[in-house]
């Protein structure tokens, strides 16, 4: 059967974490079988921007069922499948499609073709990685607040109106569960868009503790947190939108979050510089209520 060229169309924007769907095509890549199926409630990993990683889960099919190796996202042309990294198409490349490449274990069953195959995610893994997309987003926020002061020159603003340190200096970001690591660089281009890094090193802990006081109150408001959603496919736009007594931050994002704040008892951060003194890496924690 000819691979798909039209998008996946994906569920777990909505939160879904179990669906029932039809496989496409059967391929392999790098000598594991791939599934691309008409549906799918798994997140894959972005390449373009890989923070949030795969979703972990199970596919089970008239053969058995197997782990999934991971989520990633793939495109074809109808003929052949490039998966994460190889994937260099522009989405909405016409007689593309971008679809979840569902990667398996090369000594598993693997499903037929035009088979219906149950989708299942690990619901426990995939909601520890919300809370920290979540918290991610949040602590970027407390981070553009605490450091606004620092600014000499007008620059870009978050939607709380501060000067938006964290999409003007990232550089990496890594959701794990429960937690991210954000990496920024402050080097020449920052300083000259106006940011001013003097004497930050030793500043870095009372930084640290005025955002933790601004998530305790944030944590405490518990703000109602949404994902828009453009359309059901995979190329479609999410944005992030989180309602702060300050403003509202809305963001393009592309991963699973919690739906409001009061669904963390906390969230907390810290501030260390790299081992060169160049990048400041930002450790964010959650903690789910209910935990302790
Ligand atoms: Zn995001």
């Amino acid at each position: 059967m000819p691979l798909p060229r039209t998008d996946s169309l994906v569920t777990y924007p909505t939160g879904s974490v179990l669906e029932q769907a039809t496989v496409l095509s059967t391929t392999t890549w790098s000598e594991q079988p791939v599934v691309l199926t008409d549906l799918t409630p798994f997140h894959p990993v972005d390449p373009r921007w890989p923070d949030q990683g795969t979703d972990l889960g199970i596919l089970t099919s008239a053969a058995g069922s197997a782990n999934l190796v991971q989520a990633t996202i793939g495109a074809t042309d109808g003929s052949e499948l490039f998966v994460g990294d190889h994937v260099t198409v522009r989405r909405g490349t016409a007689g593309w499609g971008f679809v979840v490449a569902h990667v398996l274990p090369s000594d598993g069953p693997v499903p037929a073709e035009g088979e219906s195959v149950m989708l299942a995610v690990d619901a426990v893994h995939r909601a520890a990685l919300s809370a920290g997309h979540t918290a991610c987003h949040v602590a970027a926020l407390a981070l553009n607040a605490v450091l606004a002061d620092r600014w000499r020159r007008p620059a870009d603003t978050d939607g709380l109106g501060n000067p938006d340190f964290d999409q003007l200096a990232i550089t990496s970001s890594v959701i794990k569960p429960f937690a991210a690591v954000d990496t920024y660089r402050l080097g020449k281009s920052l300083r000259k868009k106006g940011f001013d890094p003097t004497d930050m090193h030793a500043a870095l802990p009372a930084i640290a503790d005025r955002a933790n006081a601004t998530l305790v109150r944030w944590v405490t408001g518990g703000a109602p947190i949404e994902l828009e959603i453009s359309g059901p496919r995979l190329t479609d736009l999410r944005t992030w939108v989180c309602r702060l007594p300050e403003g509202t931050q809305r963001i393009p994002c592309g991963g699973t979050h919690l739906s409001s704040l009061r669904e963390l008892t906390a969230i907390g951060i810290e501030l260390s510089y790299d081992a060169v003194g160049s990048e400041l890496v930002m450790t964010t924690s959650a903690t789910p209520a209910g935990r302790g």
